[in-house]
């Protein structure tokens, strides 16, 4: 075998194994003659001490071959806390941690993912980077490092490869600068051809789904056929890191969903399909593609799980047909509890259409509704906290009039971390104290029969906005953190906020700099040499809008030119019609990278 490729998900196999995008790229690759992908996932903290302590490095789960002796070594990131355990899976896989200490004899490191799109605090230890989308771009890879292999050329002209690759990010090839104050400068190019700025990647037609998955034999968190119906969300939520980083959206038909899940219910026997995307009810077809979906699996044991439903957008109709495979609770985001809140989030839903969908799914015979909040929005204050109690009440006394006693509300509220890429980009966090008094006030309004009421930790919260929003000088400070014992941080029985604080200190950095400060609107970002096609024009006038509570209306009503049509011109007019919710482009021919704009 040519290449062989360890796809890591660098945390438990319970969790990891539910993950699509390694899914996608495990079948991606094994239908290659030339090349072969097997899984790795972090084994739990008894595991690998037992590991080290016995002298066995990290393996994958097919052929258990140690990860040093595969070709390339590829992360997935989802999120920022799995950082340190990407340095923790390189170590106990007996790979040097930094990129520096790497020569031909060692496999090439990669990773993707959304964490990804500002790669900074991670820069040292990853060679190249996925921007972007993996079905095109993991096999292009795979030919460079085949030609790379053949030339026996250094590996510093693999790297040079890469960079030349659409969507691939080589930060060795780049040197960051900063002014006296401590901010960023801007990054300079060590490497004459290495591209500025580093554009994303897409497919301009989705794929057909895939259909071939391997079925753990133990519980993982979604045991289901995971379908993705479209990608990206035409929204605009303000604080959705997906729905700015994953435009433009792309719709898969009815027919080519059906068909694969019809496949993949042969090949996997699972009992729940699940349709993917970030707003599931916006796919333009959802009640037709619900609807074929129950009469053709009739009477087969099979239900349909919708994971992300809009408010405004989740029909009584869509509720019907839902109602056959009715499990559990049921699912709705509207992430603040004030129309005023929900204006500068831009998720302008009235609290009476919000009470209206709640009643209705009450009286289709759901007893649960779960209701997703974020505490920390820009601009809040502690009456838009109370309002999110006073909203849970209402929601259960709506179930209560049609369900009885049997109705029940569980709020979840997590705290908001601004992420790059997005308009708010800008905006300070609130401090721990701030978290404390919202979550207590919470606490206390939200007692009750009837009521639950689950959140994050503030420490968890600050954790992943110091990464979110940090710069190369952090990957001093994963490393001391990874060093001083943290790992697993998204696990709340794992969370080591001193060990993080420590490293903080012993690099020199203050924390604070990279949450608390409200950033000026000319400031120049860490992450803006990774380009999204969404330009910053677009998200500095967004924010700024925020502030004065204006809204914009769902991007395919009208297209607010937010720089994903002129640098995908090309990719946008060779597919016409209702595969892009973007207008159609029907101007003069654009080569995609003639148009790369921040
Ligand atoms: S180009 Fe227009 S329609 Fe397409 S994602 Fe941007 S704002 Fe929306």
């Amino acid at each position: 075998m040519r290449t062989r490729v360890a796809l890591v998900f660098p945390d438990i196999y319970d969790i990891g194994m539910s993950n699509l995008g390694l899914a996608i790229l495990y079948d991606l690759i094994n239908q290659r003659q030339d090349a072969l992908a097997e899984r790795c996932y972090s084994p739990w903290t008894d595991m690998e001490a037992a590991m080290r302590g016995a002298g066995i490095p990290l393996y994958s789960l097919e052929s258990k071959h140690p990860l040093a002796d595969f070709d390339i070594i590829a992360f997935s990131l989802p999120y920022e806390t799995l950082y340190t355990n990407l340095l923790n899976a390189l170590d106990l896989a007996q790979v040097p941690l930094f990129t520096s200490e790497r020569d031909r004899s060692h496999p090439l490191i990669i990773a993707g993912g959304h964490a990804t799109y500002n790669p900074e605090p991670i820069h040292a230890f990853v060679d190249a980077f996925v921007i972007g989308e993996g079905e095109e771009v993991i096999q292009e890879i795979i030919d460079a490092h085949q030609a790379w292999q053949e030339s026996g050329a250094a590996r510093a002209e693999l790297l040079s490869a890469l960079a030349r690759v659409w969507g691939v990010y080589v930060p060795s090839l780049y040197q960051d600068e900063y002014f006296p104050d401590g901010t960023f400068a801007g990054i300079r190019k060590l490497d004459e051809d290495a591209p500025l700025p580093v554009l994303k990647r897409i497919v301009a037609k989705l794929p057909p789904p895939t259909t071939n998955f391997v079925v753990p034999y133990i519980d993982t968190v979604h045991n289901r056929i995971p379908v993705e119906i479209m990608r990206g969300c035409t929204r605009g939520c303000r604080f959705c890191h997906a729905g700015m980083i994953t435009r433009p959206v792309r719709e898969r038909t009815v027919q080519e969903i059906v068909e694969a899940i019809d496949t993949a219910v042969q090949k996997t026997g699972y009992e729940e399909v699940g349709l993917l995307s970030l707003s599931s009810s916006d796919y333009t077809d959802i009640l037709e593609l619900v609807t074929t979906i129950s009469e053709r699996f009739k009477g087969k044991n099979l239900s349909v799980s919708l994971p992300s439903l809009r408010i405004e957008s989740f029909s009584v109709d869509l509720m019907d047909a839902l109602k056959d495979a009715r499990r559990g609770g049921f699912t709705l985001a509207p992430e603040a509890a004030t129309e005023r809140m929900r204006e500068i989030i831009n998720k302008p839903v009235s609290t009476g259409q919000l009470l209206e969908t709640a009643r209705a799914i009450y009286s289709r015979g759901w007893s649960t509704i779960k209701l997703y909040f974020m505490i920390g929005h820009p601009a809040e204050t502690l009456e838009d906290v109370q309002a999110i109690a006073d909203l849970c009440r209402a929601v259960l006394a709506e179930g209560r009039k049609v369900a009885g006693r049997r109705a029940q509300v569980h709020a979840g509220v997590s705290t908001f971390v601004p992420k790059p890429h997005t308009p708010f980009q800008w905006v300070p966090c609130d401090s721990v104290e701030q978290i404390l008094e919202k979550q207590a006030l919470l606490k206390k309004a939200l007692r009750g029969d009837g009521l639950k009421l689950t959140w994050n930790s503030p420490e968890d919260a600050l954790l992943e906005a110091w990464l979110s929003r940090g710069d190369r000088r952090l990957a001093e400070v994963v490393y001391r953190a990874w060093e001083g014992g943290a790992k697993f941080d998204a696990w709340k029985e794992h969370s080591r906020f001193d060990v993080w604080m420590q490293a903080f200190a012993a690099v020199g950095l203050d924390p604070g700099f990279y949450t608390h400060r409200e950033r000026p609107i000319d400031e120049i970002f860490p992450w803006e040499h990774i380009s999204t096609s969404v330009r910053k024009k677009f998200l500095t006038e967004d924010y700024l809008w925020s502030l004065q509570g204006r809204t914009r209306v769902d991007c395919r009503e009208r297209c607010f030119a937010c720089g994903i049509l002129p640098t995908f011109a090309d990719l946008r007019r060779v597919n016409p019609g209702n595969v892009w919710q973007c207008p159609e482009v029907k101007t003069k021919k654009i080569p995609v990278k003639e148009v790369i704009q921040i």
